[in-house]
């Protein structure tokens, strides 16, 4: 017996129903056929139809599972608990704009509000389920840097961004000194002495923060390599990666300045990248190869990923002891991002003296600094909180140093660090101490701090 044919086949309560069937009861006709706000597109593919085209399945794919486990390894959930911006807002912000209920003009502040360091993705299950099986990966930092892409298009901006970018362009590199400006004149300063080529087969492409902020970072790669017997040259005419115009959403700027550093690579002959900073891994890696396809042929090869390997070949053998109790901070951009998480402790490991105390997270769910996605322009107290419980994590087990291998991480975690009495070193510095190499340059500190925070204007 089923339902229709059975003693309450008269009432309209027992029916089955869907709304918008010819043969509902009469009674039920009232009731609306959708019973959310009706979805009215203007006629012809707009941008917003476009954006929603291309972002409808991963923002539904985490809409409808509406578990949220990425909530507790968010950096900013973690120090904000805002629920406006987790990565489940982010996603569930797509899918509203999908269905015309809001706009981005509404929502783009809020995306803001993320470091775009990755956990969330390998926390979803989305990724852990189905990954392995359909090769699929959350996609919820490219989720983010395309909104903020679709708001710069729109004409909508954050005002520390918008400055940002624009300082940039002019200076063809971010403005890390604040006020003090920065150039292309003096983006090799921070090698005086050291007497390196320009151009040829491999060279070295230092980050802005590096060039002019942590000078000791890459004086301290490019002598490592020098010692090693590794040839490599400085850029004719090295501008900012564009990475973080990228991750702002300034993209077209991003993609201008592409083009300038591919040229000049053409222009010396260059064949091989050595990069030491991260988030310019991610940007010669992924934001690269999509900008030119497979005109970008340029080998693009990380500093502690060769040092390991230099030192496992013997041609690097650090004998001088390093007395400290550390433990190491794994860059977003390398562990969460790209997997390289071994590399920099053989790096660690290989240096005597050092009691290295690494049960500190030391997989996938590692600690965020705070420091990437542009948080630190336009947030920088945010920034600076996370910092602070990074540290806090640190102190639980009773080191003198935390140990990094990202120079963007490494302003807010040194200003952390001296409120926890933890000293914020580099892991380039740290293995040229180790090899009796005088590194010189300079760590930073209160001349230039919080310039980035302070440069809002
Ligand atoms: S873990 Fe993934 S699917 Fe779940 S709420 Fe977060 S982003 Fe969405």
């Amino acid at each position: 017996m089923t339902q229709l044919d059975g003693p309450g086949a008269s009432d309209p309560v027992s029916v089955p129903f869907t709304p918008g069937m010819r043969d509902n009861p009469e009674e039920l006709a009232a009731i609306p056929d959708e019973i959310v706000r009706a979805h009215v597109l203007p006629p012809g593919p707009t941008r917003s139809q476009e954006f929603s085209e291309q972002w409808r399945n991963a923002a539904y794919s985490c809409f409808s599972s509406g578990h949220k486990f990425c909530r507790e390894v968010c950096p900013v959930t973690q120090v904000t608990r805002n629920e406006s911006w987790t990565p489940t807002a982010f996603h569930a912000n797509v899918v509203a704009m999908d269905k015309g209920e809001m706009t981005i003009e509404e929502i783009a502040a809020d995306y803001v509000n993320c470091t775009q360091c990755g956990a969330c993705e390998l926390r979803c299950p989305n990724t852990l389920f189905t990954g392995d099986f359909y090769r699929f990966r959350t996609r919820t930092v490219d989720v983010v840097k395309a909104v903020r892409a679709f708001a710069v298009e729109s004409g909508v901006h954050q005002p520390a961004w918008q400055s940002w970018n624009e300082r940039t362009d002019e200076r063809s590199h971010e403005p890390v000194l604040g006020q003090t400006a920065v150039s292309q004149e003096h983006v090799r300063d921070w090698s005086d002495g050291l007497d390196l080529p320009i151009g040829g087969e491999t060279v070295l492409f230092v980050d802005c923060e590096a060039a002019f902020y942590r000078t000791s970072v890459p004086r301290a790669v490019a002598q490592i390599l020098q010692l090693a017997g590794y040839e490599f040259g400085l850029m004719g005419n090295q501008w900012c990666c564009g990475g973080p115009a990228a991750e702002m959403g300034y993209v077209d700027q991003a993609k201008r300045f592409a083009q300038h550093n591919l040229d000049d690579w053409r222009s010396t002959g260059t064949k091989r990248l050595l990069v030491l900073d991260p988030h310019d891994y991610i940007s010669f890696t992924e934001d690269y190869p999509k900008y030119f396809g497979a005109d970008f042929d340029i080998e693009v090869v990380l500093v502690v990923e060769l040092f390991a390997e230099l030192i496992r070949e013997g041609k690097l053998t650090p004998r001088v002891p390093v007395e400290r109790a550390i433990t190491y901070h794994d860059p977003c951009r390398l562990n969460k991002r790209k997997g390289i998480w071994k590399e920099p402790r053989e790096i660690l490991r290989s240096i005597p003296g050092l009691d290295f105390k690494d049960v500190d997270r030391v997989t996938q769910w590692s600690y965020c600094s705070g420091g990437g996605g542009g948080l630190p322009v336009e947030k920088p107290e945010l920034t600076a909180a996370i910092s602070a419980s990074r540290l806090e994590n640190a102190a639980r087990l009773d080191v003198d140093t935390l140990v990094s291998a990202c120079p963007w991480s490494e302003r807010p975690l040194g200003e952390a660090g001296e409120a926890a009495d933890i000293d914020v070193v580099d892991i380039h510095e740290m293995l040229a101490e180790s090899l009796g190499i005088e590194v010189g340059g300079s760590r930073g500190g209160s001349e230039g701090s919080g310039a980035r925070g302070g440069d809002r204007s």
